[in-house]
């Protein structure tokens, strides 16, 4: 198979951005991708189901593309919902994923029939109880994110220990106590990360079913990553070592499994073209550095170059030449809008103002990223293609 991570040879890419003429930054996503994507999930877990994290990339055409593969999707909002109902999919399809949710949004969910939520303390399934009766909730616990380019910290999820008793106090509401979840951290590289939380989650089923309470779903959540510059381990390798935890830690009573990728079903499927705005030093010592400056930046879509955490994969015209550190910055007028610095990024030399690059794996947290006008800069124009 052809890799489509090179988006220099990938000859749809290549046509699209060269019939567009684009004044300023453009995405391009190519659904084949996407599709491709899907297919490698569904082959590494066959048993598992697909709820798509509709927040990596609700662009209409992908939602429209995993529906009719037979994805469902985890949304966080219930304008996700209503972007995940428009492609046609029954609100059986659909998760109510985020743990921090405004009870009025619970009752508009449950009224457009969404049966499944997640929770994680007993504040939210009081707000479950009241606003969606009789609905499915699943527990998410903390996941430490090690091995994760892009951990999740601490903001969602309960120790495991406390996650019996929001179950059972779930279960006591006459709530239907389906499930566990975690989320291992986004862009994990390590394979084996989810075999902590799967012992985590077993134990918590054990707990309940001594109260009395069976379980059924582990959400083995997203954080399956995107090729930026580091080889990643196949899809398949995952889907390996999470069956091995499953059979280690549940035996022979494998419960349903859900995941929800995002980054990985996406990611590797976009390409951002952009233009070199400026090349300038901020001296004329010998060996001072390049800063280049492009017309995209944190504020443009590349967010998730905060700390220098996602380095994206960057291609120019003058690929082959010589290269030199440059720092790498954004177009607007805030300082914080610079990408890359504390790790220089080699760039060739004879770059030039004016020039288009590409930023390839953009896939996943840009267009959704992107400010709405800081600076009157557009936010991120995005094609599918
Ligand atoms: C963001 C998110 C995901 C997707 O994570 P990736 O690392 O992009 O796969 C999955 N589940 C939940 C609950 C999320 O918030």
């Amino acid at each position: 198979m052809t890799s489509h991570l090179d988006a220099l040879e990938n000859d749809r890419l290549r046509g699209f951005l060269r019939n567009a003429q684009a004044d300023g930054p453009i995405m391009v996503v190519d659904s084949e991708i996407v599709r491709e994507n899907y297919a490698k999930f569904a082959r590494a877990l066959p048993d598992t189901r697909v709820f798509y994290a509709v927040k990596a990339n609700p662009a209409p055409e992908i939602l429209q593309l995993l529906a009719d593969l037979g994805s469902c999707f985890d949304c966080a909002s219930v304008v996700e919902i209503d972007m995940a109902l428009a492609t046609g999919v029954k609100p059986d399809r659909i998760s109510f994923g985020n743990t921090i949710k405004k009870e009025r949004d619970v009752a508009a969910a449950f009224a457009r029939g969404v049966r499944l939520f997640a929770v994680d303390c007993r504040e939210e399934v009081e707000k479950i109880e009241r606003s969606a009766p009789g609905a499915r909730v699943f527990c998410r616990i903390l996941a430490d994110g090690a091995g994760a380019e892009w951990p999740l910290s601490r903001k969602f999820g309960c120790v495991p220990a406390m996650a019996a008793d929001v179950l059972e106090h779930a279960h006591a509401r006459g709530l239907v106590a389906y499930g566990v979840s975690f989320h291992v951290g986004s862009q994990q590289n390590n394979v084996g990360a989810w075999d902590a939380a799967l012992a985590s989650a077993a134990e918590i089923f054990r707990e309940c079913e001594r109260r009395g309470i069976y379980l059924s779903m582990v959400n083995l959540g997203g954080g399956f990553p995107t090729r930026y510059l580091k080889d990643i381990p196949a899809v398949d390798a995952y889907g390996n070592a999470i069956f091995e935890a499953l059979k280690a830690h549940f035996g022979n009573r494998i419960p349903e499994t859900i995941i929800e990728p995002g980054r990985g079903m996406v990611g590797n499927a976009g390409v951002i073209e952009a233009e070199v705005v400026l090349i300038s030093k901020k001296s004329d010592a010998e060996d001072e550095i390049r800063w280049v400056y492009l017309d995209i930046g944190k504020f443009g879509g590349l967010a998730e170059t905060m700390d220098e955490a996602i380095r994206y994969p960057i291609r120019t015209a003058h690929d082959g030449d010589a290269v030199a550190p440059c720092v790498l910055a954004g177009p607007t007028c805030d300082s914080a809008d610079v990408m890359y610095e504390k790790a220089p990024y080699a760039l060739p030399v004879s770059l030039s103002i004016g020039d288009k690059v590409l930023i390839e794996a953009c896939g996943a947290y840009t267009t959704t990223y992107a400010a709405v006008a800081f600076n009157g800069f557009a936010p991120l124009a995005s094609h599918v293609i």
